[in-house]
């Protein structure tokens, strides 16, 4: 692809003007406006002289101004470093300071953690939105809302090299050690969204389709598989500001999406709901998955409660996000991540980076279009990651002979017991068969004599009876002795990150403290 974000919005406007664009609470755009208000904020910041090149933290929540803020910075050529407004001080602190940002968007709800960084960091522009007061501007603080009515309504023309220029940083989950910033092109993310529109095939189709938003817009799922694969098509978005089941169920009843980008703490949320039938989920076309391991159970209980289809998938920060994806059209394989999207090759290698057959377990990795040009600021990790071209995924994986491939675990989250692999999401799939459980995280525990234990932390589903002795008999029963969990512990909830990722790092740091 040859356009930059800022002219697919602008190809997507010409023949979609009357279209509405976004739905948000009560408010409801159109692409013509929607591009009005993108144009103005642009010329606003143009006045202030923000330019091609800046970085432009941008720290708001689901909401339209969002992807207003979005589009602005792209049609000047600036970089949005994607951050998430519930960060503390501490945590922000240290992506102003990685990312060099000197401009910042943040709600006025978090107002206060900017300006305490603030204090920190010397940051020159904070744009404010949701301001309640109409407060004078002061020097370096100003409103939003004032910047996208006052500026003028003129189109940019600002000259951007698809793939040299940095449209976004995306900060990796941090799941496994420090978060790093994915440094993300216009090339990169336009060619995710026109390889996901391929692999949808004729279940989407422009100018026709209404997505329902419910991941953060801050994380690089949604940023790409709701808003720019919604602009790119002309769908009508109904953006939530957080998910939240019943308003969820009422949406899709009130508003009959067709498309829904979720992550697996949704489909486990609509399962568990006692009338999910009632609100009419068959009008989605097409359900994706990603960001984190999709228990098989849930599938098939969404599937038959809803007459929905999930096609799971992969990706990653790194890759704009999606790598792979089971075809809307075509065979779908439950279990699998499917096939890699069109342009994207996939092999699996050992430690010697030999390439593996079919059904052998090794790291995947990936080249296409999608791959980032490297991580901001750190040549280390980008070494490291990125080999000739290819992404390094730090995921253990397996192809079968039709060439889907099956996600087994984080390289990093493999159990070694007496010499043999333990994969945990192997265990977890029992568990999740089990009628009493509603979620599993199974981890490796380091231990003085055996190396590692198995340990499995549990939450029951409402009213369930199971206790430690039925989840280890279960086990038994499905597993080869070594594989079953030494330890199991129920608990309430697990820790997650925002878009509902399990930390596990979390449990195995807890457990180490409580050894000590
Ligand atoms: P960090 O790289 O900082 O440790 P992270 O890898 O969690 O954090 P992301 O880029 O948001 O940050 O997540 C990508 C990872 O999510 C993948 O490498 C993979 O481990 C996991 N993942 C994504 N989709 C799936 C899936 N369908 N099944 C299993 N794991 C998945
Ligand atoms: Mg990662």
């Amino acid at each position: 692809p040859e356009d930059s974000l800022y002219h697919m919005l602008k190809r997507t406007v010409k023949t979609n003007e009357k279209r509405i664009a976004v739905i948000f609470d009560e408010e409801k755009v159109t692409y013509g406006e929607l591009f009005d208000q993108v144009n103005r904020l642009a010329d606003s910041w143009r006045k202030l002289g923000m330019k091609k090149g800046e970085m432009l933290g941008l720290m708001l929540p689901n909401q339209t101004d969002y992807i207003v803020c979005f589009y602005a910075a792209q049609a000047l050529g600036m970089t949005v470093v994607q951050i998430n407004p519930n960060y503390t001080p501490r945590e922000l602190v240290q992506i102003i300071h990685s990312a060099k940002i000197k401009r910042i968007v943040v709600s006025k709800t978090n107002l206060d953690t900017v300006l305490h960084v603030h204090g920190l960091q010397a940051i020159e522009t904070i744009i404010v939105s949701d301001a309640p007061d109409k407060s004078e501007d002061t020097e370096e603080l100003f409103s939003l809302e004032r910047q996208i009515n006052e500026g003028g309504s003129v189109s940019h023309d600002t000259q951007i090299d698809v793939k040299e220029d940095v449209a976004v940083i995306q900060y990796t989950g941090g799941t496994t050690g420090q978060m790093k910033g994915a440094m993300l092109t216009h090339y990169n993310l336009v060619a995710n969204v026109e390889q996901s529109f391929t692999m949808y095939g004729s279940n989407m189709e422009q100018g026709k389709e209404v997505f329902l938003v419910a991941t953060p817009l801050y994380h690089v799922y949604a940023m790409t598989a709701g808003m720019n694969l919604g602009i790119r098509i002309g769908a009508t978005i109904l953006l939530m500001r957080k998910f939240e089941i019943q308003r969820a169920l009422e949406w899709i009843k009130t508003y009959r999406p067709t498309y829904f980008p979720g992550v697996p703490g949704m489909y486990t949320a609509f399962v568990m709901h006692p009338e999910v039938e009632k609100y009419g989920l068959d009008c989605l076309k097409f359900c994706s998955s990603g960001s984190a391991p999709l228990p098989v159970e849930i599938i098939k209980r969404f599937e038959a409660l809803t007459g929905a289809v999930i096609g799971e998938g992969f990706g990653m920060s790194e890759a704009s996000p999606t790598t792979h994806r089971n075809p809307a059209e075509g065979v779908r394989k439950i279990g699998s991540v499917g096939l890699p999207l069109p342009g994207t090759e996939s092999r699996i290698v050992d430690d010697d980076n030999q390439e593996l057959p079919p059904k052998c377990v090794g790291e995947l990795i990936i080249k296409g279009p999608q791959i980032m040009k490297g991580y901001l600021n750190n040549e280390a990790d980008t070494g490291n990651s990125l080999r000739n071209g290819w992404l390094y995924t730090g995921d253990l994986a397996m192809m079968d002979e039709d060439g889907y491939f099956y996600i087994v675990g984080r390289k990093k989250e493999m159990i070694l017991i007496g010499g043999f692999n333990v994969y945990p999401r192997e265990i977890e799939n029992v568990l999740y068969e089990h009628q009493d459980v509603k979620e599993v995280a199974v981890v490796g525990i380091p231990h003085e004599e055996k190396g590692e234990v198995i340990k499995a932390f549990i939450v029951l589903r409402e009213g369930a009876t199971a206790d430690v002795e039925e989840l280890k008999g279960f086990c038994y029963r499905n597993l080869t002795r070594y594989k079953v969990p030494k330890d199991f512990e129920i608990r309430d909830a697990l820790p997650k990150n925002t878009v509902g990722k399990l930390l596990k790092r979390s449990l195995v740091e807890e457990e180490i403290g409580n050894q000590k």
